[in-house]
């Protein structure tokens, strides 16, 4: 176990074995602190910043687990090419006044022999399910591990991984597993791109196009949704029109993405926030979710569809 002193006197220790981590938790937990968890795959940046803030916003102690996870990476090339900056997450995390960071390696996650998976019917079977054949299976299983072995009061997770979150609530309910879930707002670059630690793969003109996925997205919802009523407390009227805009919507969008640059479109559909069911027009609550590719890189993005939103 590693530790040095921050700025404010606390101590930010690195372990990398359960036992050091629980044993750490374990401790505070005793003392009557709660302890959050932020699980991670390195590669820090201002949207994991964002979960650090949310954690240390609510609890005594504050857990960054890094793990490159290779369970949920469907592509050997994809896991090869993971940016990866240990130091410079470490200052980060430092200066976030994190108490402890969890790095275990791929030997203490998955020893020899590992044969359980955890993974959720349903809620897996469609968008990153379908398209990254076993990634949120993986994602499931680690997530499962990271809070069991550290134990927490909370965990936090970014909406930019929207179908992660839903499987990880599901999994957290299913499982009865004690700590609560804290879902996070996307931070976005000023140009709307979400940020994400394999926008640092991309190069200066995919980084332009990248901007437009986002963008794409609200152009949609745009078209896609009739106007709102005058009369804010009705809701608006779902019918054939609807359906037919979104189509058209959706056919639009999937051109556009083309048109910018994007080599290939994994998906963009409209479904339900919360079961995923593919919707033909945005009954509430329901969302936007898109996957495309800039030559290497797969991006990723989603938006909720606000019926009241003034067009
Ligand atoms: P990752 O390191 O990509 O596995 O992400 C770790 C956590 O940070 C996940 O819960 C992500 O959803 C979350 N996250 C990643 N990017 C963002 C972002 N731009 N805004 C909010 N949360 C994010």
């Amino acid at each position: 176990m590693t530790e040095s002193r921050q700025g404010n006197g606390r101590a930010l220790d690195v372990v990398a074995s359960v036992a050091d981590a629980r044993a750490r938790v374990a401790g505070w937990r005793r003392d009557g602190d709660s302890v959050g968890l932020v699980p991670t795959m390195g590669a820090l940046h201002d949207g994991h910043m964002a979960l650090v803030a949310a954690a240390r916003a609510e609890c005594d102690r504050v857990v960054v687990s890094i793990f490159v996870n290779p369970m949920q990476f469907n592509r050997q090339g994809d896991l090869e090419t993971y940016p990866r900056d240990e130091a410079a997450d470490h200052l980060l995390l430092r200066a976030q006044s994190v108490d402890l960071i969890y790095a275990p390696t791929p030997e203490v996650m998955y020893p020899p022999g590992f044969a359980s998976r955890v993974s959720v019917a349903g809620l897996d079977d469609c968008l990153c399910g379908r398209t990254r054949p076993g990634h949120l299976t993986g994602v499931c299983t680690v997530v499962a591990k990271l809070l069991t072995q550290t134990q927490p009061n909370r965990a936090y997770f970014g909406e930019k991984d929207y179908q992660q979150l839903l499987v990880i609530q599901r999994m957290v309910r299913d499982l009865d597993l004690p700590p609560l879930i804290r879902p996070v707002p996307t931070v976005r670059a000023a140009d709307g791109l979400a940020l994400s630690s394999r926008n640092a793969n991309l190069d200066a003109s995919q980084r332009a196009k990248a901007a437009r996925l986002y963008q794409v997205l609200g152009e949609v919802e745009q078209r896609g949704r009739l106007d709102p009523p005058k009369d804010s407390r009705q809701v608006p009227l779902y019918n054939g029109d609807s359906a037919a805009a979104w189509r058209s919507a959706l056919a639009w969008g999937r051109d556009a993405l083309l048109q910018a640059g994007f080599e290939k479109i994994d998906y963009l559909e409209l479904r339900h926030a919360e079961t995923l069911e593919s919707l033909q027009m945005a009954a509430p609550p329901a969302r936007l979710f898109v996957a495309a590719w800039l030559g290497a890189t797969r991006l990723i993005d989603n938006l909720a569809i606000d019926p009241r939103r003034p067009k």
